[in-house]
């Protein structure tokens, strides 16, 4: 009998087959029916069991007994069955996702869906916002670790939001704690002590809903203090049209490129993340200064806007395959976004650039989690 765990290994295309084994009543799927043992020998699991023995403990499959008659089943995870050991990252980190409270999430979503900008900006109802959706999700596709990235609009809730995220993160150690602060919050150094007691590795800043300018005063207040918690920190990067404005707020309130690169001269100090690889709808020429400049990225909300004002979906890979090919080879992130995003479709497109030859097999590891592993102390392995 072929040996199945190494024909896996070697990726072979196959056609997914089952049979039960008469004697023993175990169900065995396997990917070709040769594989299969004479169900009277009632060794047709064998050589499943044996590939199982020697998976690592993150391996893509799971293998579950069910009841009396022991039935074994081996579930597909990950789309194993079409997937070539060449292309499958080790492990996934996702560094940038967002939960909501049960009770606001679906609303939430909903309002965020028909925003004038969501049409540009290419928002999908990539999950429902829930926890539980992300954890499900990492099972699915081999996500070994995700952030969670709150945001608090009103300095009032902050205290709620991180300690809705902190009490979240607990169940679950696939869950990265990321917390939230604003410039000038009076108990600011409270904040950060608390959430550096409860293990958050990073804050997370939207200049533009929590409305301020991150070149004012304020806000290089907040960031001495940022960096002297010992935190980098995550800028989202969505641009607003004017048209789209509302009275309150201000284009002083975006966190565009220029603003970024002039930050990172004023505090070198400061490790700052630019979400959506530097920024979404601005222009490839106003995202180029990045490249290179010692900021991290992270590659969230990339793939099809990476091309504004063209909108023109190859052309946006062109744009990103540059970024990821001219970038510091340490300083890119992966991360989807979602729920503005769907994880598995990120994934793929990823993945997808390295089949393609547009990118080799370790950059897409240091960008799937090599990276975040390191620059986080997440103890991947
Ligand atoms: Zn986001």
């Amino acid at each position: 009998m072929t040996d199945v765990g190494e024909r896996i290994r070697r990726g072979t295309r196959l056609t997914v087959h089952g049979a039960r084994d008469r004697e023993s009543g175990i169900m065995c799927i396997c990917r070709r029916r040769e594989w299969l043992a004479s169900p009277h020998e009632g060794s047709a699991p064998t050589a499943l069991r044996l590939f199982f023995k020697k998976a690592p403990p993150t391996e893509i499959y799971t293998l579950a007994l069910h009841g009396t008659h022991e039935v074994c089943k081996v579930k597909k995870r990950n789309n194993i069955w079409n997937a070539s050991p060449h292309i499958e990252p080790k492990h996934v980190v996702d560094v940038h996702t967002h939960i909501f409270e049960e009770h606001r999430s679906k609303i939430y979503i909903e309002k965020n869906l028909v925003i004038p900008s969501a049409k540009e900006l290419k928002l999908i109802r990539g999950s429902d916002g829930r926890f539980s959706s992300l954890q499900k999700s990492a099972v699915e596709n081999n996500i070994s670790k995700f952030f969670i990235l709150p945001v608090a609009r009103d300095p009032k809730s902050i205290d709620r939001i991180n300690d809705f995220y902190y009490r979240e993160s607990t169940t679950d150690p696939r869950a990265v704690l990321c917390g939230t602060v604003s410039p000038g919050h009076p108990r600011l150094r409270e904040i950060l002590s608390n959430l550096r007691s409860r293990g958050a590795k990073l804050i997370k800043l939207h200049s533009f809903l929590q409305r301020f300018d991150i070149l004012s005063d304020p806000a290089l207040g907040l960031f001495e203090k940022i960096i002297e918690g010992g935190f980098p920190v995550i800028f989202d990067t969505s641009r607003i049209r004017q048209e789209h404005l509302m009275p309150e707020d201000s284009v002083s309130f975006l966190t565009e490129p220029f603003k970024l690169l002039k930050l990172h001269e004023l505090l070198p100090d400061l490790k700052m993340i630019a979400a959506h690889g530097g920024g979404v709808l601005i222009s490839d020429q106003e995202r180029k200064p990045l490249i290179g400049s010692g900021i991290y990225l992270d590659i969230s909300t990339t793939f099809n806007t990476f091309d504004w004002p063209e909108n023109n979906y190859e052309k946006s890979i062109e744009n990103m395959v540059y970024l990821l090919n001219h970038h510091d080879q340490d300083k890119l992130f992966f991360g989807t976004d979602s729920p503005w995003r769907n994880q598995k479709e990120e994934i793929e497109e990823l993945k997808k650039l390295h089949t393609q030859g547009k990118i080799t097999k370790d950059q897409m590891e240091n960008i799937f989690w090599k990276n975040a592993n390191r620059f986080f102390d997440l103890g991947l392995e």
